[in-house]
């Protein structure tokens, strides 16, 4: 006999909802982390927005203002240990209850003519900021629970662009992290998944496609393979990866745990 099976349903409205809930939503100046910071104000939740582009940063508080939640913002460089240090003890006595862990770079390189420097900003941004941002949500919320996505990428499952190895293993790297934290933590209140976002049209992508535009025909040529593999035949759009995290984010999903959601309009079946 399943839970609900003789118990009243929970209305809808009430598991979509986020109200009552502070949601910390890293990169969300930006892209899919603006896009979620949206759909989460409009389920009401309370936002800490965090990004290292502080005018960015104001400018999406600005859009925001018209839903009637709590916005707190922190202009915080996630690279650096120190500052996710910093930003937690600002956040004591206000810790989030949903932490999504979006904010992150895709910078092209040969593989051959990687350096140390290249390998470690990739490294910092994209994959050691997620692992101290998980050690502070889990160390500081131990009572309460929470909610915990981490962004990771296509390119982990399938690596499919040239010049991306460091974005590539940083976001294989998301995956093995949410689901040993998810095998570890799940009893202990902790509800962690991955969201596996594939091609999304978003400032940084259009940014990398007008530099590659400049630079790189043979990644030109690896664009139009993508969109020809693609089964829903178009890009993503933010809001589109946005609609899932605020699912992982609320009750709708509350027996899903430890795994990968690909929103990739097929990418990873075809
Ligand atoms: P974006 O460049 O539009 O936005 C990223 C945001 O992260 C920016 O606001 C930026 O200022 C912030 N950021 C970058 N470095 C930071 C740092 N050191 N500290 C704090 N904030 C920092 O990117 P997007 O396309 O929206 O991508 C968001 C996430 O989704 C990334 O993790 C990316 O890898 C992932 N993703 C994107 C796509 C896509 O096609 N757009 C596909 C798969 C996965």
């Amino acid at each position: 006999m399943s839970r609900s099976q003789g118990k009243e349903q929970t209305p809808l409205a009430k598991l979509i909802s986020l109200s009552g809930k502070t949601a910390l939503t890293t990169g969300a100046a930006s892209g899919i982390g603006k896009a979620i910071a949206c759909r989460f104000a409009e389920a009401g939740a309370d936002l800490q927005l965090v990004d290292v582009d502080k005018e960015k940063l104001e400018a999406c508080c600005g859009k925001l203002s018209g839903y009637n939640v709590k916005i707190d913002t922190f202009n915080v460089d996630l690279s650096s240990k120190p500052e996710i240090e910093q930003l937690w003890a600002e956040l004591k006595g206000k810790e989030p209850d949903v932490l999504v862990n979006n904010a992150g770079i895709y910078p092209m390189k040969k593989f051959l003519a990687l350096d140390e420097a290249f390998l470690k900003k990739v490294m910092d941004i994209n994959l050691n900021s997620v692992l101290w941002m998980c050690q502070n949500m889990i160390k500081t919320c131990r009572k309460k629970g929470g909610v915990i996505i981490n962004i990771a990428s296509v390119e982990a499952v399938m690596p499919f662009k040239e010049d991306l190895v460091p974005y590539g293993l940083s976001k294989v790297g998301v995956i093995t992290l949410t689901r040993a934290l998810a095998a570890e933590y799940g009893r202990q209140g902790f509800r962690i998944n991955a969201l596996v976002p594939g091609g999304v049209l978003t400032p940084g992508t259009k940014n990398i496609a007008k530099e590659i535009l400049k630079l790189n025909v043979g990644i030109i040529q690896s664009g139009l393979e993508y969109r020809q593999r693609l089964p829903l035949g178009r890009l993503g759009d933010p809001d589109e990866i946005a609609r899932m995290a605020l699912v992982l984010a609320c009750d709708l999903s509350s027996y899903v745990h430890g795994t990968l959601v690909a929103v990739d309009g097929g990418f990873l079946s075809a």
